[in-house]
């Protein structure tokens, strides 16, 4: 398994290699172009052998929606070569391959993203113009000195708000109420003024306005509570606007057997899950239980936090908590249930306190004291294990805009945004446990009993048993049995006639063991249908079971006029 940041051509070339060293597991699909007609890769996982993808019960993962969380696709490639090089070796990965189906879109933001990996440029998601659709006069970041980085600005000034930290001089402070006396700086991203009108001489800090380009935020685009630029910015013009997203909603809706769900993000270092609505008491008591244990499940396995976006996110001023998700799409909509999993925790690493740990509201009431103390512990981690190009010392320029500054800070990148390179397998290997667990924790139909008995010369009667084995109902949760989903179907195959019951037939949703209580016998993970048919002895018949969310399982029976029952 290769650890690595993957520009467009390295991914696709992976996985075309893979694809074609694994020809029975693995199925690589162009779902659709990006804005700059890059195409949006689609794999699936499963082994063929054993049933097709859509007969099997299936975990989807998305990755890189931000284009600048690079460190999400990462995890999405090595955990399909981790799934593909030990599959037939390790268990897990042997039952999920055989069992279920994994789906992947390892890398939506592909255009964002390129340009992440190959300049020095960020981008939320799309580098296309947005909000306006004519470049605005403003503030835009750039790599004004050309050392590969956009970096942090500190410009002396005696109206600046930051001061040098006396116990960490790389560190920049708040400067305090009523403090004097002292140097003291404006400090911003690295950048310039981007003069588009005739403007003459104008003073340059007070044109000093970001410029606003290129500020689509692709998962605020769902169609789920979606709340317009005015509501929520980087919503885009109308949900759904985006073609990348266009053609994974498409890829979504086109796969009915998808019933656990994974957005891969960075960072914070924690296992987001639902609600985002309100405190737990919002979601049903099954699905608060179902969402708490694969979320803890997941934090065993990986080392991260879990939490709900409500307890992680909410700070109490929003009217809408992060409007046009993703997650939450999945989950009101389809009723799927779906985890957003936030990579790498520098502050963790450092010993500083993350929302991931603490939550955002909890985060906005240190005080500036103690955001500095936890500024200062960030730059002596970074110093001690933050690999090369960690932080960078405050170097002298001389700005064309706003004369002499200085440039320097953390690394944005490959130390803030994403794990630095020599810490990145760490993170891959522990999500990729999650993205298992969670695959295993799908639904699984299982024939526990079937049973043959002649009644008649040529008549039978066929009593078969079907079970849900796997950790979730056969509807991923309770909202979607109120989604009102068919459940699981039952059908006899073959050179038969049914005279009595009905095939097709319908036995409803099935709970799985993750809905088990020790007050509450095992009636509803099981189900049972019923046929008299009248056949030929020794007529070979399939019994199918099949759920869309669940899949198939099939068994065959012979209909044999000297057994009485024929247990399975
Ligand atoms: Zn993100």
């Amino acid at each position: 398994m290769q650890a690595k940041y993957w520009t467009y051509r390295e991914m696709w070339d992976e996985l075309r290699r893979l694809e074609a060293a694994h020809p029975n597991l693995m199925d690589v699909e162009v779902i659709g172009q990006s804005r700059e007609g890059r195409d949006i890769a689609a794999v699936t996982l499963t082994n063929q052998a054993t049933g097709a993808p859509a007969h099997k019960s299936a975990v989807f993962v998305d990755a890189n929606i931000h284009a600048g969380e690079v460190s999400a696709n990462s995890v999405a490639m090595y955990w399909i070569s981790w799934c593909l090089a030990h599959y037939g070796e390790d268990t897990q990965a042997t039952a999920l391959l055989d069992q279920h189906t994994v789906y992947l879109v390892p890398r939506i933001a592909l255009d964002g993203a390129e340009l992440y990996l190959t300049t020095p440029a960020r981008f939320r998601s799309s580098p296309h113009l947005y909000p306006y659709t004519e470049p605005r006069e403003g503030f835009v970041a750039d790599d004004v000195n050309g050392d590969g980085h956009i970096l942090q600005m500190r410009v002396p000034a005696v109206d600046g708000g930051y001061a040098i930290d006396e116990v960490d001089p790389r560190v920049m402070r708040p400067r305090r109420p009523g403090e004097m006396g002292g140097q003291y700086y404006h400090v911003f991203e690295e950048g310039r003024i981007d003069r588009l009108a005739k403007t003459g001489e104008l003073p340059e800090f007070a044109k000093a306005h970001p410029a606003r380009r290129a500020t689509m935020d692709f998962n605020r685009n769902f169609p789920i509570r979606w709340a317009g630029e005015s509501g929520q910015p980087g919503a885009g013009p109308y949900p759904l606007s985006e073609p990348e997203l266009r053609s994974l909603a498409d890829f979504i809706h086109q796969h009915p057997n998808i019933a656990a769900y994974a957005a891969l993000h960075t960072s914070g270092g924690v296992i987001l899950r639902q609600p985002s609505t309100g405190d737990d008491t919002v979601l049903s008591q099954t699905d608060r239980h179902l969402f708490s244990r694969v979320a803890e499940m997941g934090a065993r396995v990986s080392g991260y936090f879990a939490g709900s976006n409500y307890e992680k996110f909410a700070t109490g001023h929003e009217k809408v908590l992060m409007p046009g998700a993703a997650d939450d799409w999945l989950y009101d909509h389809f009723g799927i249930l779906g985890f957003t999993v936030e990579i790498w925790d520098l502050c963790r690493r450092a010993g500083a306190r993350g929302y991931g740990e603490f939550g955002v509201r909890h985060l906005m009431r240190l005080s500036p004291e103690e955001r500095t103390e936890d500024e200062r512990k960030l730059y002596a981690w970074a110093t001690r294990e933050g690999g090369p190009d960690a932080v960078f010392p405050w170097t002298p320029f001389e700005h064309p805009d706003f004369g002499f500054v200085e440039i320097g800070g953390l690394n944005p990148k490959f130390l803030v945004q994403n794990p630095p390179l020599h810490l990145l397998e760490e993170e891959c290997a522990n999500v990729s446990a999650f993205l298992t667990g969670l695959g295993l924790s799908t639904p699984q139909l299982i024939i526990p009993s079937i049973r043959v008995v002649q009644t008649a010369p040529g008549v039978f009667r066929v009593v078969a048993e079907v079970s849900n084995a796997g950790f979730l109902p056969t509807s991923s949760t309770d909202k979607g049995r109120e989604l009102s989903l068919c459940g699981v179907c039952a059908a006899i195959e073959g050179d038969v006639e049914v005279i009595a019951g009905e095939s097709p037939t319908t036995i409803g949703q099935l709970d799985g063991y993750g809905s088990s209580s020790m007050w509450i016998p095992p009636g509803e993970q099981r189900g049972y249908v019923e046929w008299v048919v009248r056949g030929e002895p020794g007529t070979r018949v399939d019994v199918v079971f099949e759920g869309a969310r669940a899949g198939r399982v099939a068994q065959t029976i012979v209909l044999d006029a000297t057994m009485d029952a024929q247990d399975a």
